[in-house]
Formats: structure tokens, C-alpha cells, sequence
């Protein structure tokens, strides 16, 4: 199955899709010929596949035509380029890929709980506005991730982030003692501060945890976890 979201099937040469686990394991050493099948029920086959390292930063670096194959060092990538697949690993963090639609500026971003309390999510649309791009004009889309039912942590983590973001509503809960953490509703507010409307802002709802069967998923499997991919693509044809 490869996840889509409709709002970037609407645009014109963009391509996208959320690989899951029918695809295998997308990990950094063994994701070339996995990537393959997907590039061609995607029709990309002979696009460059361009990956950032991710060291759970806060780093996004700018793609041009020739650049290596993997960017050291972030956890976020931009292009202007047509013919360059940005590519993003995750089990259980969140991929999010952004479309400037005026503009032509693609991008990819991973980001777990180190992510979102760094706003990773938030300092791309003001990296793509730094490219000249334009709040409106832009659309965000979330893959599959782990949800808040399943994304159990210690009562630290939501007072981390009520002391790093106090802006923040509604984003932990406590049942039975046990606290969870909201990473999507984290991410949708960080993109709505930065301007973001809510039309221009789309999920593939699934949680990996719940659905293991369809993504991986790292709090179920453990350190025999693979990776899911999340591509994006400006076709030049
Ligand atoms: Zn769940």
C-alpha cells in the first residue's frame, strides 16, 4: 500500500506516497532496491533519491541538482529542483512533506517529540518563506505515525513541552496514571502559529502502533523495527 493525501493528488506534476511495510524496510542500509519498486509504481524510476541523515534536529538543508545522496546532519530538506525525490524514514515519528504551490519549493521533514519541541515543523514554512515562498500558498501533509493512543510517556515529556512551548493546548492526557503524548496536535498547532490554514493541512490517518500490520512501528517491534518511507517529487514532464 502506498499512503496519499488528496490534497497534494490535486497538484500537477507533484508526486508523493507514504510507503508501508508491503514495500519492506526502508532502513538507511538496505533501502536501494526497496525504493526501486516503489519508484516505479510511483513513476519515478530514475529520479534521484536524496535522504537526510536524522539525528532528531532541527537542521534542514537546501537540495540542488548533483547534491549527494545523503545530507549529513538533518532532519529537514528543501528543493526548488524538478526531478529530485526528497525522502524521509520513520517508524513512528512523523513524516511531513510541504508543497509551495506558486512558488514550485518542495520539502521533507522527520520529526519525533526532539523534533517538535525544537518546532522543526514550524521553522520549515519559515525556511520556505526564506526561499520566497508564501504562507498561503502552502500545503502540509502528515504520514502515519503514532498516535496518542498509543504513545505512552513519562509525565517529564508534556512538561518539557509546557516549559518550551507554553502555547500549546491540549496535547498530553493522563489516563490511569499513565501519560500520553498528542504529537499531531503538537505539529498542527506549530504549523497553524506559523500560518498555515487549517484547509491547507492534511493527514493519512492511521497510528503505526494500532495498524503494525500495514507501518512500522517502533514502540511495537522494538530494535527489529524497520522504517517506512515518505517521498516527494516535482516531475519535470
Ligand atoms: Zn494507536
Amino acid at each position: 500500500m502506498i499512503g496519499r493525501l488528496d490534497l497534494f493528488c490535486q497538484e500537477k506534476n507533484l508526486s508523493h506516497g507514504f510507503a508501508s511495510k508491503a514495500y519492506g524496510n526502508f532502513s538507511l542500509k538496505n533501502n536501494g532496491d526497496n525504493f526501486r519498486l516503489l519508484a516505479k509504481d510511483l513513476n519515478l524510476l530514475n529520479y534521484p533519491l536524496i535522504q537526510a541523515e536524522q539525528i532528531h534536529s532541527d537542521n534542514i538543508a537546501l537540495i540542488k541538482n548533483n547534491d549527494q545522496p545523503l545530507k549529513p546532519k538533518v532532519d529537514g530538506l528543501i528543493t526548488k529542483e524538478f526531478g529530485l525525490v526528497l525522502a524521509i524514514r520513520t517508524a513512528d515519528c512523523l513524516p511531513i512533506i510541504y508543497y509551495e504551490r506558486k512558488k514550485k519549493i518542495i520539502g521533507a521533514v522527520h520529526a519525533g517529540w526532539r523534533g517538535l519541541l525544537k518546532n522543526l515543523p514550524g521553522k520549515m514554512v519559515q525556511y520556505i518563506k526564506q526561499q520566497g515562498g508564501q504562507t498561503d500558498n502552502i500545503i502540509v501533509g502528515i504520514g502515519p505515525h503514532v498516535g496518542s493512543c498509543c504513545y505512552q510517556v513519562g509525565e517529564e515529556l508534556p512538561k518539557l513541552f509546557i516549559k518550551k512551548q507554553p502555547n500549546l493546548k491540549n496535547f498530553s492526557l493522563k489516563q490511569n496514571n499513565k501519560h500520553y503524548l498528542n504529537l499531531l496536535t503538537i505539529c498542527q498547532q506549530q504549523l497553524e502559529k506559523e500560518g498555515i490554514k487549517k484547509t491547507n493541512l492534511a493527514r493519512f490517518p492511521a497510528c503505526t502502533a494500532c495498524q503494525n500490520q500495514h507501518w512500522w512501528s517502533y514502540r511495537q517491534e522494538g530494535k527489529s523495527c524497520g522504517s517506512m518511507l515518505t517521498v516527494i517529487c516535482q516531475k519535470d514532464d
